[in-house]
């Protein structure tokens, strides 16, 4: 027979359980903390109890299913969502979407389970269409999707997920022959319709008792609470409970700036209850997701000493182990992504003769198998891909998949290879990606128990699972509107819900009223002392959330009126006087607190001590006046940051490419007949000798096309400035030059000499004429950058001083002669720019059409002396170890490569 008994507020069920026989009744409960809860009082009143005293309704709903249906499996929902792909996959045609829409049509057999698996669902549907035109548009087509997959799993696979049972329940007319134990129901706002009619039909032959929540807003949740008026209408006997008076209660209402606030404020809270003499038991901490809040109220609790009923979790994919097996999977099964490739290949002991930086450079972009050619290491370890056509079967996956475990820990993969064992049969077949995704969402959801929670500690938990009689100075976080709406990935309107509520009589779980404000509200109500509601106005990655309409209503102080959190143990060591009692923190007190001061800019970056010189160069000096920080970290650091290979070829590639080909072009005696064929000949040697990558070759022949015109352009222009220039003749190119210099005592020699700095360096070109006149050109792409010759000095832009320096010092032994020109040579336009005496125009360069008049060999002797300065001062420096992050100028901190390693007060 089947009873309702009103209640009104829950601390009225006391009674009633007060009379339950736990030997020969079942309390049905939602969730399972209730159901531990519920177990521990009948073994504190009776000493013991038997399984099914208390059981969680889905439970219930399992046992009923392998009674009476023993054929179909019970699969998780990831392992559900894998067959669905396969099913997708291969009806796209019948379909018209294939396994990118499965995330979609599973949440349409989600919602729509009622209807797909009630005998008359599909046929009461079209009628409902009939008449709803603009619905049927909306909506049919992903039904009609979702009911052909849901059938295909539960008929030809024989599987159904824990979501999908009651639904499919409906079929079967005989429950009742299946279940003897009379119930007593305490589902409160968690019962569907069809689960309303589940229990009255095996009402029929047991007694059943349907606690029906009865709050005075009822009427506010009148869609969510149908099902117990349903019941209502065909019980035997309706009834209440009696009234139980409400206790006085105090209430806050506290708004904070964010979640992070309110953890601090239910710490400290839950400190000073303790504090006070309220026992550990009687607080809890309630969310309705605490999972986002736990990992920092879990640590907030440890360092403030507060126990805990609630165990300490990890992910699965937070190990690397885990990590690394995945990847190294997904690299295997062409399923090519820089980040996998990275972490597989840095697991492997032939990692070690790649520099990361040119692991990350070459394979930052990643397009085809192909691509593992750009590194001959990589391409050997993950060029043998896993055979992965056709089906497979779950123990042909599970022994592969083995076989790349890189760990001597076994305990996680045997978790995780147990659900996919357990979900699976051994008969199963799936294409290899199938099973590879299948395994990641295993390994997404898997958590492992670290520590187990305290029995007798504070009860943190979910708002669902929130209801105890215990709890009586109880903290609610989260009330927000994000939090406690549910998100509906379906097409239904709200209309819809209420209308096939309406007129086909299926009351589908109805995003808009949410089963976990009707719970707020009633545990609102519940008995209690002290209840605590906030609200953070942002989440813990910063994004604003809007205040709950229940939050709203709530009588407190000013809504708009921002909470200091309480203090809490962590702040009182962080303002603390007294030694932390951290040996760590004491030894290196000292030391942190001078990189602090350091860091805010209230004491110099201190020197470093150097065991050798570093090797300078023009560009090692440029660097280090631009910024110490920036030479320290290419000479010291050792940092790279090379340009990727990718779709666009990079600026140094395209660069190299150029350089040698003028390189070639300008041998003496100078031909200007080169043919494009040899021009092809010419740059197909130099990109294999300067072993030029490209992320597709397809890029290579475009680029060989551009630089054979640029080529011809360089020979038609060279021809011409040699017929007005006749002198002009090439004498070195790509020269290399190195010597030793002591910036002390200002020695220079071309052996090494002790405390002296190894200098080197390469000059692109070096022109002369038979009166050993020398000019000096630097290959540039472009004009960008650069400054006239009176800037050179102040702007730090040394290059061609430099060379001109060591060209005077007599520091090349084969090229010798005088300066008397400085050019970067943009060869976009050919263009020279830079610095020339204009007394010796005419010889190996035309006159400026402005006469220039700082190109004098005064200046010339001018600039020998201040670069020479220049350099030695600098030298010195470099010396002396100086590596502040102090910039010439501030603006070069916008650009720099540098920035996220560098520590420079004025970047904080
Ligand atoms: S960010 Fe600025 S201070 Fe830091 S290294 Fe670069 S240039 Fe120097």
């Amino acid at each position: 027979m089947l009873h309702i008994l009103s209640i009104e507020n829950r601390s009225q069920v006391n009674e009633l359980f007060a009379k339950y026989n736990p030997r020969e009744q079942s309390w049905l409960v939602s969730d399972l903390r209730t159901k531990f809860e519920l177990q521990q009082k009948i073994l504190a009143r009776d000493g013991q109890y038997i399984d099914e005293s208390v059981l969680r309704a889905s439970d219930l709903w399992k046992m009923l299913l392998k009674r009476l249906e023993p054929r179909l499996r019970l699969v998780s929902d990831p392992f559900a969502r894998s067959l669905l792909r396969t099913i997708m996959d291969d009806n796209a045609d019948v379909l018209g979407v294939n396994s990118s829409a499965e995330d979609t049509v599973f949440s349409y057999i989600d919602q729509l389970a009622a209807i797909i698996f009630h005998p008359d669902g599909s046929k009461r549907l079209d009628e409902w269409f009939e008449t709803h035109e603009e619905a049927k548009n909306r909506w049919r087509d992903w039904y009609l999707r979702a009911r052909f997959c849901a059938i295909k799993l539960i008929e030809e696979y024989n599987v159904i997920t824990s979501d999908w049972i009651t639904s499919y329940l409906q079929n079967f007319n005989e429950l009742e022959r299946v279940w003897n134990i009379p119930l007593i129901v305490d589902l409160s706002g968690e019962i569907s319709r069809v689960e309303a009619e589940i229990l009255r039909v095996i009402s029929r032959s047991i007694d059943v008792i349907v606690l029906e929540p009865s709050p005075e807003w009822r009427k506010d949740f009148h869609f969510l609470l149908r099902p117990y008026e349903d019941l209502r209408g065909q019980a035997a006997s309706v009834g209440k409970l009696q009234p139980v008076a409400k206790t006085e209660k105090k209430t806050d209402v506290l708004r904070f700036s964010g979640m992070l606030a309110e953890i601090k404020n239910s710490v400290g809270q839950a400190r000073e209850w303790l504090s006070s003499g309220i026992e550990a038991l009687s607080i809890a901490i309630v969310a309705p997701d605490i999972e986002t809040y736990w990992p920092v109220l879990q640590s907030f609790l440890a360092e403030e000493g507060i126990p805990y009923q609630k165990d300490i979790t990890h992910k699965a994919q937070s190990l690397p182990s885990v990590t690394r097996w995945l990847a190294t999977l997904r690299s295997k099964s062409g399923r090519l992504s820089s980040s996998d490739l990275e972490i597989s290949f840095f697991d492997k002991h032939e990692s070690q003769q790649v520099r990361y930086e040119e692991f990350k450079a070459l394979f930052k972009s990643l397009y085809v198998n192909e691509d593992l050619a750009r590194n001959e290491i990589v391409h050997k370890i993950f060029s043998d891909q896993l055979d992965v056509t056709g089906l497979v079967t779950r123990d042909e996956f599970v022994l592969k998949a083995l076989s790349y475990w890189n760990s001597n820990e076994t305990e996680i993969v045997q978790l995780v290879l147990r659900e996919l064992l357990q979900n699976a049969t051994a008969n199963t077949k799936l294409i290899w990606k199938e099973w590879l995704s299948y395994l990641e969402s295993i390994v997404a959801a898997k958590e492992f128990s670290l520590e187990k929670g305290e029995p007798s500690g504070i009860l943190v938990t979910k708002l669902m699972s929130a209801h105890s009689e215990k709890a009586l100075y109880r903290i609610f976080l989260g009330m927000t509107d994000e939090a406690l709406k549910v998100k509906n990935k379906t097409q239904l309107s709200g209309q819809d819900y209420f209308e096939l509520a309406k007129d086909i009589g299926f009351y589908l779980d109805n995003p808009d009223q949410s089963d976990l404000e009707f719970e707020l509200r009633l545990l609102a109500e519940a008995n209690s002392k002290y209840d605590i509601y906030c609200f953070g106005a942002t989440d813990l990655s910063g994004s604003l959330c809007s205040p709950s309409t229940f939050w709203m209503s709530l009588s407190g102080e000013d809504h708009e009126h921002l909470t200091l959190p309480k203090e809490t143990r962590w702040d009182e060591l962080q303002y603390s006087e007294l030694a932390s009692g951290r040996q760590w923190l004491d030894a290196r007190r000292s030391e942190v607190e001078a990189r602090i001061d350091m860091d805010l800019g209230h004491q110099p970056t201190p020197a470093i001590v150097l065991k050798d010189l570093p090797r300078i160069s023009a560009s090692a000096i440029e660097s280090f006046l631009e910024c110490p920080f920036i030479f320290a970290a290419q000479r010291y650091f050792k940092l790279k940051d090379l340009p990727d290979i990718d779709l666009d070829v990079d600026h140094r590639t395209r660069g190299q490419l150029a350089h040698a080909l003028f390189e070639r072009l300008t041998i003496e005696p100078m031909r200007f007949d080169w043919t494009v064929s040899e021009l092809d000949e010419l740059l197909e040697s130099a990109r294999k000798e300067k072993e030029l990558i490209f992320a597709d070759e397809r890029l290579w022949q475009p680029l060989k096309k551009k630089h054979i015109q640029l080529g011809t352009r360089f020979l038609d222009f060279e021809k011409k400035w040699r017929e007005e220039f006749k002198k002009t003749k090439t004498l070195a190119r790509e020269k290399r030059f190195e010597f030793y210099l002591d910036p002390k005592t200002e020695e220079l020699s071309r052996e090494p000499i002790a405390g002296g700095f190894r200098i080197s360096g390469q000059i692109d070109r070096i022109d002369g004429n038979d009166q050993k006149h020398l000019i000096v050109l630097d290959y540039k792409s472009s004009a960008g950058g650069i400054t006239s010759h009176s800037s050179w000095l102040k702007n730090n832009q040394l290059q061609l001083l430099f060379y001109m320096w060591v060209l005077e010092k007599a520091l090349m032994e084969d090229v010798k002669g005088e300066v008397i020109g400085l050019f970067y040579y943009i060869f976009r336009t050919f263009d020279r720019k830079g610095f020339k005496i204009e007394d010796l125009a005419g010889h190996l360069y035309p006159a400026s059409k402005r006469k220039d008049k700082n190109a004098t060999f005064e200046a010339k002797e001018l600039y020998l002396t201040e670069f020479s300065k220049v350099l030695m001062m600098t030298l010195d420096r470099i010396r002396q170890g100086e590596v502040s992050p102090v910039p010439a100028d501030d603006q070069t901190c916008n650009t720099c490569e540098w920035r996220r390693q560098c520590r420079a007060p004025h970047l904080n």
